[in-house]
């Protein structure tokens, strides 16, 4: 149950207790909960923002848990702490897996270093994708300075991922074809970083076929003078290979994005976007809930199936009961 009033100081010092519960209350629809969630959130900004954003996506059975654990393992290692969010909004099952599920990650589930935590279970993407961006801003105030965010390719979700995230990593599997490997037109293109998984025992070889097909996706794709050309690297996540280059390619990408500036411009664009999101959201809550507007809609609708008003002109009524 959350309480109204998290303890900022402990949350602050990397509680992670209180950071779970603190996510629950900003995860919580009730109206008291949400203006505190708002509040809460004003108070961690500047704490906020220091950690290195990955979006993480893929078919279910690529392998994203298998490769979260042991990439979250291998960075704690390295002395980082990691957080783990996703963001699912077609319920919590996606092909049978939970997003973000802990049993699924048994490596991080029980260190100390690393934080789990599942999708918020309801809602549309963008209420979703929302909640994640939230906590993830509660993570990075708890200190951890790695966050990955898991999505599987249902609807917009990428694109949500890519837009609360620095770097953006696709998995593949080995064998040939987008199609064939279930990945949505347009995935690739938000891709900084392509790695195909799997690339171990007999899949080896197919894997490095796959490697060359997305090289030359990518060839025709990225434009010759791109700040960054997406590398294809091979990894497995179940042996635990190519993880220390896979990371070197973030890092990579990170310098790349802060040299030109464009890290920051980046996030600016992602706020911007995101503050047009929540007005959009706003005014068709308003749309949905105006009491004024309730009465007369059956009345507008009905001129309009009479054919005594025009779809403008309704939408004039419609817009000037909303006061716009
Ligand atoms: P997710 O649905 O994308 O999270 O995929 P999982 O991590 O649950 O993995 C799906 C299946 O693929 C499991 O049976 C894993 O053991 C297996 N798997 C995951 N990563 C690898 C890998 O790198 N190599 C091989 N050979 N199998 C893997």
């Amino acid at each position: 149950r959350p309480r109204s009033s998290p303890d900022i100081d402990k949350l602050l010092a990397g509680d992670r207790a209180e950071l779970a519960r603190t996510i629950t209350l900003v995860e919580s629809s009730r109206p008291d909960h949400r203006a505190a969630a708002h509040g809460l959130i004003e108070t961690v900004m500047p704490h906020a923002g220091k950690a290195v954003r990955v979006g993480i996506t893929g078919v279910p059975g690529v392998g994203k848990s298998t490769l979260i654990d042991a990439l979250g393992a291998f960075l704690i290692e390295a002395g980082h702490r990691v957080a783990v969010l996703a963001v699912d909004p077609s319920s919590t099952r996606t092909g049978g897996a939970i997003l973000g599920d802990k049993t699924r990650m048994a490596r991080l589930a029980t260190d100390p270093a690393a934080f789990v935590r599942p999708s918020p279970s309801s809602g549309t993407l963008g209420g979703v994708a929302g909640r994640t961006r939230e906590a993830m801003l509660l993570c990075e105030a708890a200190g951890y300075d790695v966050v990955l965010v898991e999505t599987v390719g249902v609807g917009q979700s990428e694109t949500a991922v890519a837009d609360l995230t620095d770097t953006f990593l696709v998995l593949a599997l080995p064998g040939a074809g987008d199609e064939l490997q279930g990945i949505k037109k347009g995935v690739i293109e938000l891709a900084d970083i392509i790695a195909v998984n799997k690339a171990d025992g007999p899949g080896g070889e197919r894997a490095a076929a796959a490697a060359a097909d997305y090289r030359a996706a990518l060839h025709i794709l990225v434009p010759g003078d791109a700040l960054w050309r997406p590398p294809v690297l091979l990894i497995s996540g179940l042996e635990g290979t190519g993880l220390d280059a896979l990371w070197g390619k973030v890092v990579e990408h990170r310098r790349t994005l802060e040299g030109a500036g464009e890290l920051a411009a980046k996030r600016r664009r992602q706020d911007m976007k995101w503050m047009w999101a929540l007005v959009e959201d706003r005014i068709r809550t308003r749309l949905r809930s105006d009491p004024g507007l309730r009465e007369r809609v059956p009345s507008i609708e009905a001129r309009l199936g009479e054919g005594t008003l025009s779809p403008a002109a309704a939408a004039d009524e419609i817009a000037s009961l909303l006061g716009i």
